[in-house]
């Protein structure tokens, strides 16, 4: 306990308060007490606030410790509060706790009065930083961190609200993105660093030349969208006064820098009537505004071919699927506390004959765009099920889980096929496990709940994944029928050198365990972070350390191989 501890005494025998304080200080705790006795003395103390602890006795002449701590409860909810009193009953003392007292101590006790201190300033620490890491998630989850504008789930987000409200209200809303010209080249010749300062100022410029209720987010490297309620023409009004916000040159290490952008623009509802759509083809439109130096672009059906490269990996893509180029590796996920492998995911890879090795966050996004999801989804979930069986009749009882996207949350018919896979093949359907990211649930969230609540009737091992990055909408965690929780292995990566990171993967494993569910850490590489994870409870992890998802055929070897973690487990035991 560092500086000298500043605590409001309520209590009315200044003996009594003397003793009290003599007795902290015997317990090296150092302390300032303010004695009050009073209702109004004690609500003044409250009101000009900086005490770390109230103590108060229970029955005082004036005044009386029940309405005291309903007041302290009300004005100052997360200050600690023990009642030190001669008498409390048992029953009254019940009453207390339940009400929200910390802790109570009785006068011929006093012993008891520094380690129940000692246990109340820890307890209010921990829930403070609890409460800053919960900040801290839903901060990331939304928000940019290098220019604090909302980010592409945020802006996901508005954009779907404000297409139901113009839907209903029967008006039209647009989608503006931008990107700056030969961004590239700058951060290249200045430097990232210049390179982050400049997409900093744009972002102050482009704040300051909307109006305040005009959405705007930067959406990744250079990009930034703008959400408006207008048709084409107020749109391409907008788009043109970001385009004059950026007239005057910025200035980088002392010297000016031009700083041309491009934009796209989208309609709703005549380019698309959800969010995703929308997204799609004001980046259709941004590419044809980039090609053309034209500026601003609004999007046309005609533009689509623009993106030949894309059409043609489309292409592809049916044909790979349709010949087997598509080729499932798996990944182990292992117990923390006892080394087993409780199952493993099921991750894609494409072989292209041509451009090798594709991985799946360049082609799951295609497949989405062409409806090819659906059918390869299913195939998946179908080869996985076929493995889980062979691997059962080799004796390997493994649960095996599969990445579902988008798409399938919304088709009703999800579950009725997944039944008869598993039907056909005798393998119980706690042996699936589907893991889902909030995008699966946000297009859609009534249908999406409803489809996962028959899932999980089924009994299949409904899991949330990307923990973090998006999803840290506890309202939503609790009423989702699910057993698991992945966190993102953005924060695992870094949690033994950051310490946001740190106290980000503490709060959701902590957030995951009220709320019942296993709480699974992916990308962990080093034993340092295999240890952290031990140290703050966490259920079970995944990560290069352990192993890469390897090919079906590699994993019995892999499991003889793997004694190591029982090893691990007895070192972190001991
Ligand atoms: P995800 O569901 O978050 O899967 C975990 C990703 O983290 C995998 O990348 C995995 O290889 C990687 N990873 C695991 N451990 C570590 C580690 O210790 N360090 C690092 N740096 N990375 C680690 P992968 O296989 O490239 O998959 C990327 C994403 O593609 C997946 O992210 C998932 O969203 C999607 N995906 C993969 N397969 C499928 C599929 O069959 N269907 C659908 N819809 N999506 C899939
Ligand atoms: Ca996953
Ligand atoms: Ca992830």
């Amino acid at each position: 306990m560092g500086s000298s501890l500043r605590i409001l005494h309520l209590e009315d025998n200044r003996n009594d308060a003397e003793l009290v304080q003599a007795m902290l200080v015997a317990d090296s705790i150092a302390c300032e007490l303010v004695r009050v006795e009073t209702r109004n003395q004690f609500l003044a103390a409250m009101n000009q606030g900086g005490f770390d602890l109230i103590l108060c006795d229970y029955s005082m002449p004036s005044f009386d410790g029940r309405t005291a701590l309903a007041l302290a409860k009300e004005k100052c909810p997360d200050l600690p509060f023990l009642f030190v009193s001669g008498t409390i009953g048992e029953e009254r003392a019940v009453e207390a706790l339940k009400n929200g007292a910390t802790d109570y101590i009785l006068k011929d006790r006093l012993g008891r009065l520094a380690p129940a201190v000692r246990r109340a300033l820890d307890e209010a620490q921990e829930r403070t930083q609890r409460k800053r890491a919960e900040e801290q998630i839903h901060r990331l989850a939304y928000y940019d961190p290098l220019t604090g504008l909302p980010n592409r789930v945020l802006l996901q987000d508005h954009l779907s609200q404000t297409l139901r409200n113009c839907h209903r209200d029967n008006t039209s809303a647009a989608l503006l993105l931008m990107n700056l010209d030969r961004f590239r080249d700058i951060n290249d010749t200045l430097g990232h660093q210049n390179g982050d300062c400049l997409l900093k100022d744009v972002a102050l410029r482009l704040r300051s030349a909307l109006e305040e209720s005009t959405q705007i987010a930067r959406l990744g490297g250079d990009e930034f969208a703008v959400v408006l309620r207008a048709d084409a023409k107020g749109a391409i009004l907008l788009a043109q006064t970001l385009l004059k916000a950026l007239d005057d040159p910025f200035v980088l290490e002392g010297l000016p820098v031009d700083v041309r952008a491009s934009l796209g623009i989208a309609l709703f509802p005549e380019h698309g009537a959800d969010a995703d759509t929308l997204l799609r083809r004001a980046d259709v439109a941004l590419h044809v505004a980039n090609g053309t130096g034209s500026g601003v672009a609004v999007y046309t059906s005609e533009q689509d071919r623009y993106h030949p490269e894309r059409l043609a990996l489309m292409g592809e893509l049916r044909q790979g699927m349709a010949s087997g180029q598509l080729v499932l590796n798996y990944q182990p996920m292992i117990n923390l506390k006892t080394g087993q492998v409780i199952g493993v995911e099921v991750l894609m890879r494409w072989q292209h004959p041509q451009r090798g090795l594709i991985s799946p966050a360049q082609f799951i996004p295609l497949a989405e765009q062409t409806g090819l999801i659906k059918p390869m989804t299913l195939g998946t979930i179908e080869a996985a099920v076929r493995q889980c069986q062979a691997w059962q009749r080799g004796g390997l009882n493994l649960t095996v889980s599969v990445n579902l996207s988008v798409r399938c949350l919304q088709d009703a018919r999800l579950p009725d096929q997944i039944a008869k896979l598993l039907d056909a093949s005798g393998v119980a359907p706690g042996r699936l496990g589907l893991e889902i990211t909030e995008s699966c649930i946000m297009g859609d969230p009534e249908r999406a709940m409803e489809i996962l609540t028959c899932l999980n009737r089924m009994e299949l091992k409904l899991s949330v994944d990307d923990f973090g990055t998006g999803y840290s909408s506890l309202a939503y965690l609790k009423r989702l029928p699910v057993h698991e929780l992945k966190i993102d292995k953005a924060f695992v990566l870094g949690m033994m050198r950051d310490r946001h990171d740190a106290a980000i993967v503490r709060a959701a494993v902590d957030m995951g365990h009220d709320l019942g569910l296993v709480v699974v850490a992916e990308g962990v590489e080093d034993q340092q972070t295999w240890h952290g994870l031990v140290a703050i409870g966490c259920d079970a992890a995944q990560g290069y350390y352990m192993s890469r998802p390897i090919p079906a055929a590699d994993l019995p070897r892999w499991l003889n191989e793997s004694h190591r973690w029982s090893a691990l487990i007895h070192m972190a035991g001991r």
